[in-house]
């Protein structure tokens, strides 16, 4: 169920242009031409679970309002999986937002409102390291050893067994060597330094 309030009121921030343009840079995408068309949050397929919509984060960061944006839920649910951004008119790379964002809060400690989601992003990474892709079962695995919600869910996944949406095991990409490479020389998005001690 969503904590959503979309009544709550946004406040503008004061010293946004740096930290704005570091943002734009590295997500290579301009945000600021968002038109709040809402075509990306409609069509998103874990809207339900987020604080808020794809279009109030982007939002946010139009105004300014940057460390509402890091301490959200939204930044962490997204799976990245390009519906929004197929969606939107204004061709805004969304999931390259949210990417950026999740470094800058994991830069800045800033707080999470689900900290455990932060284990299961690094399954899915360490799992695309090893294999080139994803293998589930194995994520959800290893995250429930570390985690320990061991019967949580259990339903689902013996239901998604049973429907051959789990493999039990892993399929390997055979440019693993190179998707390693990409791990090895990926160097980590730090929060614009010189803004470090004004937010969060
Ligand atoms: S679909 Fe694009 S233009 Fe519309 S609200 Fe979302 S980001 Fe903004
Ligand atoms: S990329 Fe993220 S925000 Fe966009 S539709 Fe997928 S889950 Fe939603």
């Amino acid at each position: 169920m969503s904590n959503h309030d979309p009544h709550q009121p946004i406040v503008l921030g004061d010293e946004p242009e740096g930290i704005r343009r570091d943002l734009q840079q590295h997500s290579k995408t301009n945000f600021m031409r968002c038109l709040q068309c809402r075509a990306c949050s409609s069509g998103c397929p874990v809207y339900f679970a987020m604080d808020l919509g794809p279009n109030r984060i982007i939002r946010l960061l139009q105004l300014g309002q940057f460390e509402q944006a890091m301490q959200n839920s939204t930044i962490w649910i997204c799976v990245g999986c390009d519906t929004c951004s197929s969606n939107c008119p204004m061709a805004i790379d969304i999931p390259a937002v949210m990417d950026v964002l999740r470094q800058y809060a994991l830069d800045m400690n800033a707080s999470i409102p689900t900290p455990d989601i932060i284990g299961l992003h690094n399954e899915i990474l360490a799992s695309i390291e090893r294999y080139g892709r994803t293998h589930k079962l194995e994520i959800m695995l290893r995250y429930k050893v570390k985690n320990k919600p061991w019967f949580e869910d259990m339903d689902i996944g013996i239901k998604m067994l049973s429907k051959r949406k789990l493999h039990l095991f892993p399929s390997k990409v055979k440019t693993t060597e190179d998707i390693r490479e990409i791990f090895r020389t990926a160097k980590p998005i730090s929060w614009p330094s010189e803004k470090r001690h004004e937010h969060i």
